[in-house]
């Protein structure tokens, strides 16, 4: 947990009256997250270009085995303004290609940058190199949360199914367990795993003592993978619709609006036990709204859950919160007294993302301006979905980016992008 300073957190407030008025007036509802609360989901910070798989769904591009590290210096100027633009406590995703594959004294360089400028660093990987070493030599330079991808479209070798590579994750896990980290699973959805997705959400029930975030990318036509067009009928109502199923309660997901509404769904669940139990943690809406706004500049230490609940505690008490949220807590946990005493008092929270990327050449610019996961460049902060769509002319040294693209960002309040990059057609116009 950081102290922030008076300063700090002025900035911070700046920022997310900056972010407020680049959200469309349609989407400034009272449980807007994005402008009230955070700056910013989260954003990329791509360390390198490489990877040891090569998935069937790929965001990178054809040309990002061949791209050379950048240097560290580089990284370090990016963190600098990543701060500047973002404020302190942005979620910064530590990826690549697999970060892992970066000299690993280096890696552990980038997270204390991070965290020597109080944003917080998750390591996204596939996890092939990520040791339970590393990650403990990552967490103890202050790594927060590690990001685990697995599923089907890495093609790893002797698994057919999601229900085979739990053998994976299951080690992941294990390599993960009681270091301290908050730890995320991602998985793409595709034809070929979208019948599994009730099968992955009971390995994540039944792992909820270890696994904090699940989150279902929907298969998206960019970058360099084979598998293009995404099968019809998966879509952010089908896969939550499955997921509410499986849980065997509604999640509330539209009580949460993060950004545009088309971009994803977050889906907050109490696992009493193994998941003999699940019950959504955000069913009140104004309760919810009420939250966001009390609390709109406390970032809570999510990767020690005991941690993060006293702070919220101190914090409550401060504000003012402590009578009324007493009330709504203390009435919810009473009502669900038969469920605690079952699972001998044993609750953890999973949040579930259902995450919409878009495709390269039908990207839609509302959605752009109201976007909540950005990539750090050379040049500011940019939309992922934009820089997927463009990644190619952006290795070859920066050009490509749409000009009604550079002309939105620019009346946004990001930088300009760097003269003469704008070529008028991308990748994206070219395929
Ligand atoms: S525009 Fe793309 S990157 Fe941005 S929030 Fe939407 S889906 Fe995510």
């Amino acid at each position: 947990m950081y102290a922030y300073a008076k300063e700090e957190l002025a900035h911070l407030r700046e920022r997310l009256a900056w972010t407020h008025q680049r959200i469309d007036p349609q989407f400034q509802t009272p449980n807007q997250v994005l402008g009230a609360k955070r700056v910013i989901g989260c954003v990329a910070l791509e360390v390198t270009q490489r990877c040891n798989l090569d998935c069937s769904i790929c965001y990178l591009s054809e040309n990002s085995e061949s791209t050379p590290d950048i240097p560290l210096e580089t990284i370090f100027a990016r963190i600098d303004a990543l701060v500047e633009s973002y404020g302190v406590g942005t979620n910064v995703q530590i990826t690549g290609g697999d970060p892992t594959l970066r000299d690993h004294d280096e890696l552990e360089q980038i997270v204390a940058y991070v965290v020597s400028k109080k944003l917080v660093p998750a390591l996204f990987t596939n996890g092939i190199h990520a040791s339970r070493e590393l990650l403990r030599r990552l967490k103890a330079v202050g790594l927060n949360d590690v990001a685990f991808h697995v599923d089907l479209t890495e093609k790893r070798k002797g698994y057919s199914s999601e229900k085979q590579l739990h053998e994976v994750r299951q080690e992941y896990i294990e390599r993960a367990r009681g270091l301290g980290l908050y730890v995320i699973f991602n998985q793409t959805i595709f034809a070929r795993n979208v019948d599994e997705v009730p099968d992955l959400i009971e390995f994540y029930k039944r792992n909820a003592d270890v696994v904090s975030m699940a989150s279902f990318q929907l298969q998206a036509d960019t970058g360099r993978g084979l598998t293009r067009k995404r099968k019809q009928g998966i879509t952010l109502d089908t896969v939550t619709d499955t997921i509410n199923e499986t849980m065997g309660t509604d999640l509330c997901w539209d009580n949460v609006q993060f950004g545009h509404p088309k971009c994803h769904r977050l889906g907050y669940a109490a696992i009493f036990g193994k998941g003999q139990k699940v019950v959504p943690l955000l069913p009140d809406l104004d309760e919810f709204v009420d939250m966001i706004h009390t609390f709109d500049d406390v970032v809570v230490d999510r990767a020690r859950p005991k941690r993060a609940a006293l702070q919220m505690v101190t914090e409550a008490t401060k504000r003012g919160y402590l009578p009324r949220g007493l009330k709504y807590w203390g009435g919810r946990l009473a009502r669900e007294w038969k469920p605690l005493l079952k699972a001998r008092g044993e609750v953890r929270k999973l949040t579930v993302v259902v995450q919409n990327f878009q495709d390269a050449q039908q990207i839609d610019h509302e959605r752009i301006d109201n976007c909540s996961f950005h990539v750090m460049t050379d040049d500011g902060g940019i939309s992922m979905c934009v820089h997927n769509a463009y990644r190619d002319h952006y290795l070859e040294g920066g050009v490509g980016y749409p000009a009604e693209y550079q002309a939105r960002r620019v009346a946004d309040g990001f930088p300009a992008l760097t003269p003469g990059m704008d070529d008028g057609c991308g990748s994206a116009c070219a395929k």
